[in-house]
């Protein structure tokens, strides 16, 4: 074992009878009674020297290998410390880890035991992610997942940017006239030039040919084709991604200060989408259905499509990282720019129905 402080945590005192530990993940402050030998213990646990160093270090009065063992699995244990001897050689490019510099820190906060925010960072760096859309929804969440250094995006739609989408989605006036999609992936590239980019100028239909080549290399497919209307360019993806057991979330949608948050789909681990779709016309959940109606000329203001997509962003990384499951398996939700206000609504597994069987 090396052990060393992680990344979000940061030795406040240590005296010869107490040390203190500040997470800053968890906004907590851990008090340890030490003395003298653990005090030394702790001050020397860089992640590069061994117990035996650690022992060696403390120098005299001094602890048995099976104490200091057991103090620094303790630490381990509640996530203060990490075993810098079961890190991943993982070497990221020079500059992508100096832009990640902060996120690395975040994302030490969220590793589970015997993980570090570099593992977390690592499977960012080699994820595969779909995006079909690329308006308000497509547009945003390709720029966030470039800027945490997502490793490679598809991008679909057939597309061109207008004057009347600058307002709402992330383009700029001298793209107009350009594909969409490879407006965006200049974007993408100038944010994350590691971020490997590949665009379909393509509009979504249900059996699309091409999604046949896709969907097998990806790791998440993220919808946010609105036409003909959200609900149904998710049938289709739904009927596209279940046999190969691929995850699919549907964009939210927006409408003047309301966004909705769409379920995460996995295929046996969460409700189906045709059990959603029944929920919702039982329910006759008119507000959030408004919202997915694309025909409908709705007020967007530009801070509901951020907030969309900003607030889909942590369950993506919990689908594409399992540092924990994801929050939307069988839920959705709807936020009030105005209130700041979350409602979430739980749609269980239909008993009875023939996809959701079997899910937990
Ligand atoms: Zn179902």
């Amino acid at each position: 074992m090396q052990p060393v402080l992680k990344d979000h945590v940061t030795l406040l005192d240590a005296s010869s009878n107490a040390a203190k530990l500040f997470c800053s993940h968890r906004r907590k402050v851990f008090t340890y009674e030490i003395d003298e030998a653990g005090k030394r213990a702790i001050e020397s646990a860089n992640g590069k020297l061994d117990l035996a160093g650690i022992l060696t270090s403390v120098g005299v009065p001094r602890l048995s290998i099976e104490e200091v063992n057991a103090f620094f699995e303790k630490l381990i244990e509640d996530g203060l410390f990490h075993d810098a001897a079961l890190d991943s050689k993982i070497e990221f490019e020079p500059n992508y880890k100096t832009r990640l510099e902060r996120q690395l820190i975040y994302l030490s906060g969220l590793a589970p035991q015997g993980q570090r925010g570099h593992d977390l960072q690592a499977k960012l760096r080699e994820s595969r992610v779909l995006i079909i859309g690329a308006g308000g929804g497509g547009s945003h969440l390709a720029v966030q997942l470039a800027g945490i250094g997502i490793g490679r995006l598809i991008l679909v739609d057939h597309d061109l940017v207008e004057l009347g989408n600058l307002g709402r989605q992330i383009f700029y006036a001298n793209y107009i006239g350009k594909l969409k999609v490879e407006a965006l992936k200049e974007i993408v590239r100038s944010i994350s030039p590691e971020t490997q980019v590949a665009t379909r100028p393509e509009r979504l239909m249900r059996s699309a040919p091409w999604l046949g080549e896709y969907l097998p290399k990806v790791d998440l497919v993220l919808n946010c084709a609105d036409q003909p209307s959200m609900d149904e360019t998710t049938r289709w993806l739904f009927e596209a991604c279940y046999p190969l057991k691929l995850p699919l979330i549907p964009g939210g949608g927006y409408n003047g200060h309301f966004t909705s948050l769409p379920p995460t789909l996995l295929p046996g681990r969460s409700t189906c989408w045709p059990c959603y779709e029944h929920d919702a016309a039982r329910k006759r959940a008119v507000r959030i259905e408004t919202l997915n109606l694309s025909q409908i000329k709705s007020g967007i203001f530009l801070p509901a499509t951020i907030a969309m997509a900003a607030l889909q962003m942590p369950e993506i990384v919990r689908v594409l990282t399992g540092y924990e499951p994801p929050r939307f398996l069988n839920c959705r939700g709807e936020f009030d720019l105005n209130t700041c206000s979350l409602e979430l609504e739980t749609v269980a597994p239909t008993p009875g129905c023939g996809t959701c069987e079997g899910t937990a």
